[in-house]
């Protein structure tokens, strides 16, 4: 019964602005798809070494990634909106990686846990990628080697703010095909 009532303050909290009377709510478009889409974020784990095993501890029951709506694991690009890179990628991996994020439906987000993924991290040798914003544009960084699983959750809820706050056009403007061009990706 408690648990009801934690849930009721939470949605309670996440009220839709709008105009409000009794039995009805008007609002943008905007902002409901935006709620709708913050809250049902599918993500697309792709771990390649210690980085995962922090989202692993992040998906236990301690740090509950459920509670964003998030839990549902994504194994499909097709159905998965948040692609997380957790690892060395090695640039061997890089065309593998491009073509997972090229692969999931719009819209998308990026988010590059630790070191490694970001930058590098202690690998400055020729076999690995630098960052994986040389392939793919990413949204959110997490620093750390490795990151706290509190720190992936604080990643997760920046990418969270972005859903929400994005206007529906921003998929279809010049500025975000001209993103993705500079990338090489049409
Ligand atoms: S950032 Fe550190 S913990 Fe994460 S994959 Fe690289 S070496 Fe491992």
């Amino acid at each position: 019964m408690s648990d009801i009532n934690v849930r009721k303050v939470h949605l309670s909290n996440e009220r839709l602005e709008g105009y409000e009377g009794h039995g009805f709510l008007a609002t943008t478009l905007d902002r409901a798809v935006g709620m709708a889409r913050k809250n049902s974020l599918w993500p697309l784990p792709f771990a390649t070494s210690c980085c995962g095993i922090e989202f692993m501890a992040t998906m236990a029951s301690h740090y509950d990634f459920g509670r964003f709506g998030a839990e549902r694991l994504s194994f499909s690009p097709r159905q998965a909106d948040m692609l997380m890179v957790m690892g060395t990628i090695a640039k061997k991996m890089g065309p593998v990686l491009r073509q997972v994020y090229e692969q999931m439906a719009e819209p998308r987000w990026v988010l590059s846990v630790g070191a490694c993924a970001s930058s590098g991290g202690i690998f400055d040798t020729y076999s690995v990628l630098q960052g994986i914003d040389r392939i793919i544009p990413v949204d959110v960084y997490v620093p750390g080697c490795p990151p706290r699983p509190e720190m992936i959750l604080d990643g997760v809820m920046k990418i969270q703010e972005l859903a929400q706050n994005e206007s529906l056009r921003r998929r279809n403007s010049a500025e975000y095909a001209e993103l993705l061009a500079s990338y090489g990706i049409k």
